[in-house]
């Protein structure tokens, strides 16, 4: 059975679908206005691991991820300037063109490290609409306030305000800064719609004048859009538990009464030399900075494979290294495997099979799943190791399907015994006089005695059984 950890109810808990069996998942996206890094990028592989899984499982998928082009302040409180505007004015183009320009490589990024598009991918700017029509219904429900720069949200009306989080309020705010804006009822109370001034670029029509939505509300109502009411999964890295997902919770459930999402999922975040990495601190990577370094993506989705999605993954480049060695190891196992005409045992394959299964249904055990993974790669040689790499390959999302048998085996520094020598010799023979089944049978002969031989482009290679 299926099980992941739900951050609502702080335990493991059985995961079936609310409706049938497409399951429907809403994840948290990028705010287009710099590179992601790969703290963020952590978080969208946590989420391919999470549909990765459903799919392995045999549901369907209908995954909405947003794009924030407006409306996600400096601070996610809503303190401070549009984050695309900042950019915008720094890197002297439209806010337009700034979206543009990071959607298109975050989406680069995403297929390099083999990443599958949500079905649905929604631009918070082609929802305004929605979002209005969304505040609309809020102030009508007498749960909303305006003042002289927007329309906030009254926590007081939602009295379950901070059941994600466990916070109380009133404590945490006891210790919290003086708040900017003293038009606010309460300083957890949040904007719903800002009103934009006259130089604001990016601003709509509202029934509040000129204007642009908050970034909380932009999720609410696409989510709303696509998924309804209540849906199965909401994605997002630990950062959004506190403030926008308890708005979201806020908003969405205000009016209806009902649990608008069943399984709060959050990934925990990366740190860059056990501290706090982000883009303001300057001491971010992204794909292409570790792509000049000379890594390759999928070293980094490997690098990430290692730690459970719940716990803190410190990274440094002494741990890529680590894990660029093991994948080539992992590859060069797994090219021995494919080559081989050998087969293993069913039982040996169903057991595997089941362990893999087993940790992947107990909340995304993937750390564990590769464990599996090395065990299997050290049975003899055999297709059916190959076969079954690439079906864990179905969670792990490591492209083992592109390997080629044909790969240049690593030398490895080990004595071939003069026997065994003679035997390869033998073969070569074999095979250069056409007589295959003679030289089939040296190569099983060979096998018995402990040892692989392999014909690759730079010649025969001879590796022991390990
Ligand atoms: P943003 O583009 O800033 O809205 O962030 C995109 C996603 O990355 C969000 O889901 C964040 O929770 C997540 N995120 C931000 N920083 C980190 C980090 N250091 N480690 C993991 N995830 C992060
Ligand atoms: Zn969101």
């Amino acid at each position: 059975m299926l099980k992941f950890y739900n951050t609502l109810t702080r335990t493991k808990e059985d995961f079936r679908p609310l409706n049938g069996n497409t399951v429907t998942m809403y994840s948290c996206g990028p705010t287009v206005y710099n590179y992601a890094h790969i703290g963020n990028l952590r978080t969208y592989i946590f989420m391919d691991l999470i549909r990765r899984t459903l799919k392995y499982e045999g549901y369907k998928l209908k995954g909405v991820m947003n794009i924030t082009d407006v409306g996600h302040l400096m601070a996610d409180s809503d303190d401070g300037e549009d984050k695309m505007a900042v950019a915008s004015r720094e890197q002297n183009k439209t806010p337009w063109e700034i979206a543009e320009q990071y959607t298109k490589v975050f989406f680069e990024d995403l297929a390099k490290l083999n990443i599958s598009k949500p079905e649905i991918i929604a631009k918070a700017t082609e929802h305004i609409p929605e979002m209005i029509d969304y505040v609309k219904s809020l102030e009508e429900g007498g749960v909303s306030y305006e003042t002289s720069d927007g329309i906030y949200f009254d926590i007081s009306k939602f009295p379950r305000y901070g059941c994600l989080s466990r916070a109380n309020i009133e404590e945490q705010l006891a210790g919290a800064r003086v708040e900017v804006n003293d038009e606010k009822r309460h300083p957890a109370d949040f904007a719903l719609w800002k009103k934009a001034d006259p130089l604001h670029i990016m601003q709509w029509d509202s029934p509040w004048g000129k204007g642009y939505p908050g970034w909380h509300i932009e999720c609410s109502a696409m989510s709303r859009k696509y998924l309804g009411e209540c849906f199965d999964i909401h994605s997002g890295g630990v950062d959004h538990i506190p403030i926008h997902h308890e708005n979201e919770i806020a908003q969405n459930e205000v009016l209806t009464g009902k649990q608008s999402v069943r399984f709060w999922m959050h990934g925990e975040f990366m740190l860059v030399n056990n501290g706090k990495m982000s883009k303001s601190l300057g001491n971010t990577y992204t794909i292409a900075d570790l792509e000049k370094k000379g890594y390759d993506p999928l070293d980094f989705r490997f690098f990430c494979l290692n730690t459970h999605y719940r716990k803190k993954l410190n990274f440094t480049f002494e741990g890529l290294d680590a894990a660029k060695t093991s994948r080539e190891r992992l590859t060069q196992a797994l090219i021995q495997h494919k080559a081989s005409s050998a087969a293993t045992d069913k039982a040996v394959i169903d057991k595997l099979r089941g362990e893999f299964r087993r940790a992947i249904e107990d909340d995304i055990n993937v750390p564990l799943a590769l464990g599996i993974l090395f065990t299997a790669i050290k049975e003899p040689k055999s297709k059916d190791i190959y076969e079954l790499a690439l079906e864990f390959d179905k969670i792990f999302g490591l492209s083992f399907d592109k390997i080629k048998a044909s790969e240049t085996v690593k030398e490895e520094a080990v004595e071939i015994p003069e026997e065994i020598a003679s035997l390869v010799k033998a073969r070569a023979e074999a095979k250069a006089a056409k007589n295959y089944a003679l030289a089939d049978e040296i190569r099983a002969e060979i096998a018995k005695k402990g040892y692989n031989v392999l014909d690759t482009r730079d010649g025969v290679k001879v590796t022991p059984v390990k």
